[in-house]
């Protein structure tokens, strides 16, 4: 069997942008996809008559390389709608009340804003002092990492009010509640996404711009060049790599194999353990399987025969702290009188939401739509939605979550290579990490090591 040059684990952003490289340099390369599809945490659903994104969805302010492909693909890049006020659920001193706000924070309780304010400012300071390459080297990196965000929100945060703003905003960015996230670690990933304003924003933010059609033809539009010359195998679900003689051989549960000099693994660190490594990796390494969490989340979009928010003068944004569906954006299409609202079930009630009949799932979500926008959201034309939590090929989404400790213990061992086999996946980026942004760059990234090994070789 002839021994490729390199074979990419993982058909998603950053697998396909790694392979793409190799392969434009004329290296033999194959991509071994485990799902019947490629683009990982992306995918597309029909939904009253149109394809919509219930994975990846929004291209932000700077993401620079996602939207050089949405041109090269001729797909056409959509600014969200933003026009009109924003809704806010709080349960703290507002007797359940649904506010209305306009700009990043809500009119709520004056001593709230003065301290949420603050606490920013912080945040954005404090994250300005990392190096993006190494976080783990800050003077107070230990501190930092050895404390939960939840402590660090009881200190800085005192009133209900902010607590429940913040809770809100983190669950909605990070899909986990503050409890399980490494200050270090939200500290660094604030950095990584051009700070806390910039991530929870539409304008000028991370929520700046959809892809008409939706995402995953971007994808495939990385990985036609590479299926026209058959250098894509799909249902290649990787168990196995061994280390031979002169290179590695990648076995599948279909008893398939493949040899090569260099492996990348191209899929976030919580799936690497259904992957047994001969020799095995070093300790690490290995530990990031079992660090890194996935953050949990429910997607789902609601089609309705209007935008019937816009006309009460709304964006369709609205988040709240208790709602099950809390976290909402418009997506309705530029064309045509329909109307659509995208959003989550994020963090903690994911979970929860995850176990319950799809039935029961739906009349939370339509239900949280009601409070929020009144009662002609009961009656939608559509709704499609799909479950990450339980989704086997991504245990969870939108990203790896950075546990207290984990960047000070195992930061390093995050993008290491070892032994021929490389790491990518926008968990282990260092710009727009989480996003498909940093998933393209850590693809880049991987290419240009295997590119830099190879001809080391060669010489
Ligand atoms: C609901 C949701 C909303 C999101 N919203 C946004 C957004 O608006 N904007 C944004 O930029 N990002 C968003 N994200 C995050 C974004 O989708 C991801 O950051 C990005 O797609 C990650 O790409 P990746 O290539 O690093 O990993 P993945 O897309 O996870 O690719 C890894 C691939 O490896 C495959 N694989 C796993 N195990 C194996 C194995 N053993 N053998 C072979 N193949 C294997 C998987 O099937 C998968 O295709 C969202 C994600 C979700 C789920």
């Amino acid at each position: 069997m002839k021994t490729l040059d390199c074979l990419i684990i993982g058909g998603g952003f950053a697998g396909l942008q790694c392979a793409q490289r190799l392969h434009q340099a004329g290296l033999a390369v194959q991509v071994l996809e485990a799902r019947e599809r490629l683009g990982g945490r992306t995918r597309v659903a029909p939904l009253a008559g149109r394809t919509v994104d219930i994975g990846g969805q929004w291209i932000g302010a700077g993401h620079s390389e996602l939207t050089a492909l949405a041109q090269a693909a001729g797909a056409a890049i959509v600014p969200q709608y933003a026009e009109g006020a924003r809704l806010l659920h709080l349960t703290s001193g507002h007797r359940d009340r649904v506010k209305r706000y306009r700009g990043l924070i809500p009119n709520a309780n004056p001593l709230a804003l003065l301290e949420l304010d603050r606490a920013i400012r912080r945040l954005n300071r404090d994250s300005q002092s990392l190096s993006l390459d190494a976080p783990w080297q800050a003077a107070q990196a230990s501190r930092w990492d050895h404390e939960t965000l939840a402590t660090w929100k009881q200190r800085h945060l005192r009133t209900r009010t902010g607590r429940e703003i913040f809770d809100i905003a983190v669950r909605s960015v990070m899909t986990a509640e503050p409890g399980m996230l490494s200050r270090l670690g939200f500290l660094f990933y604030c950095a990584s996404n051009n700070g806390f304003e910039a991530l929870t924003s539409v304008e000028g933010g991370a929520q700046a711009a959809t892809v008409g059609g939706g995402m995953v033809q971007l994808a495939e539009h990385l990985a036609a060049p590479l299926q026209a010359e058959h250098r894509v195998a799909l249902n290649a679900d990787v168990h196995r790599i061994v280390r031979t003689e002169h290179a590695w051989r990648v076995e599948d549960r279909q008893q398939r194999q493949w040899h090569a000099h260099r492996v990348v693994c191209a899929l976030p660190p919580a799936l690497q353990d259904r992957i047994s490594v001969e020799p095995a990796l070093p300790a690490d390494r290995a530990r990031l399987a079992n660090r890194m969490p996935m953050g949990s989340v429910i997607k789902v979009v609601v089609a309705y025969a209007t935008p019937f928010w816009r006309e009460a003068g709304l964006s369709g944004e609205a988040v709240s702290h208790s709602l099950p569906f809390n976290t909402v954006f418009d997506a309705s299409p530029r064309e045509g009188a329909t109307g659509a609202l995208v959003g989550f079930i994020d963090g903690a009630p994911a979970r929860h939401w995850s176990a319950r009949p799809s039935e029961e799932r739906r009349q939370a979500v339509l239900d949280s739509l009601v409070r929020y926008f009144g009662p002609q959201a009961a009656e939608p034309l559509d709704y499609v939605e799909h479950d990450w939590v339980t989704d086997p090929w991504s245990r969870g989404c939108y990203v790896g979550l950075m546990t207290p400790g984990l960047l000070t213990e195992l930061g390093p061992a995050l993008r290491t290579p070892w032994s021929g086999i490389h790491w990518a996946g926008t968990e282990t980026a260092t710009e727009f990490c989480g996003y498909i942004e940093g998933a393209i760059r850590s693809g880049q990234r991987a290419a240009d090591e295997v590119l830099t090994a190879l001809a080391d070789r060669r010489r």
